[in-house]
């Protein structure tokens, strides 16, 4: 089966659309989460997810702007878009993102397979460096766990206790671009299919990945989007400025 991976889309529309535009042809969609707060489209992105459906996961800015958790932990510019969020979205847009389920989820036709915002321990954890790593990974059977939140694509690896970072290699700054992997049967992965809406890696453009389970081979792929449309919407929200001028840095 051949799956699209999605994640931290953060209710960029144009972002989003781009890669929907992008992505070979699929089968099933997992969406790891935040499918809001940040963006200036929050309903757009949430309608075309529901269109979408597949697999959903809960993610920490779903839960803020839908009200089931606080925004304490959040800075202020994150606070102040989450509440933004929850007031822009439509009753019926708020009640969806409130009931995303919480991670890890499985689906039974792809065996070995998990889905998680942050990791499969703690749906809240950042998996930033390959030491965070270690006990998520340790303790999971899943073979390939797909999981969002650091807005970082790539992942983590372990064979045999020998463990690797995975970092798709890119050439170009602002053409579509994609860098494919064969899966080693014998090891467990963490995969980040990257942020499509607000990438944090250094590179500006929406990112996702290519799942296919018979050939046990993942796809990074990396295209542009129409930047000064979503920025201009952010400003034009009165969204925190730095909101917008980050998505130019994909920082
Ligand atoms: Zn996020």
């Amino acid at each position: 089966m051949r799956i699209l991976i999605i994640s931290d889309i953060h209710a960029n529309q144009e972002a989003f659309e781009a890669c929907l535009a992008a992505a070979p042809s699929y089968e099933r969609v997992f969406n790891l989460g935040d499918v809001v707060g940040y963006g200036a489209n929050p309903n757009e992105v949430v309608n075309k997810s529901r269109e979408l459906g597949g697999l959903l996961v809960r993610g920490n800015h779903d839960k803020a702007c839908s009200g089931i958790s606080d925004t304490n932990d959040f800075n202020m510019v994150a606070a102040i878009a989450a509440f933004w969020t929850q007031q822009n979205l439509t009753t019926e847009n708020l009640e969806w993102v409130r009931q995303l389920p919480a991670g890890p989820i499985v689906q039974e036709d792809v065996p070995g397979v998990q889905c998680v915002h942050g990791s499969p321990l703690d749906e809240d954890e950042y998996i930033i460096v390959v030491r965070d790593a270690y006990e998520p990974l340790g303790q999971t059977t899943a073979r390939v766990t797909f999981f969002g939140h650091t807005h970082i694509q790539g992942g983590f690896s372990v064979e045999n206790e020998s463990w690797s970072t995975l970092r798709p290699v890119f050439e170009r700054e602002n053409d579509a671009e994609s860098y494919k992997i064969t899966l080693s049967d014998g090891a467990k992965y963490l995969i980040n299919p990257g942020s499509v809406g607000q990438p944090r890696d250094g590179d500006w453009r929406a990112a996702f990945a290519m799942y296919d389970s018979n050939e046990h081979s993942l796809t990074f792929h990396r295209v542009p989007y129409n930047l000064e449309a979503a920025q201009r919407k952010i400003l034009e929200a009165n969204l925190p400025d730095r909101l917008a001028t980050r998505l130019s840095e994909g920082r």
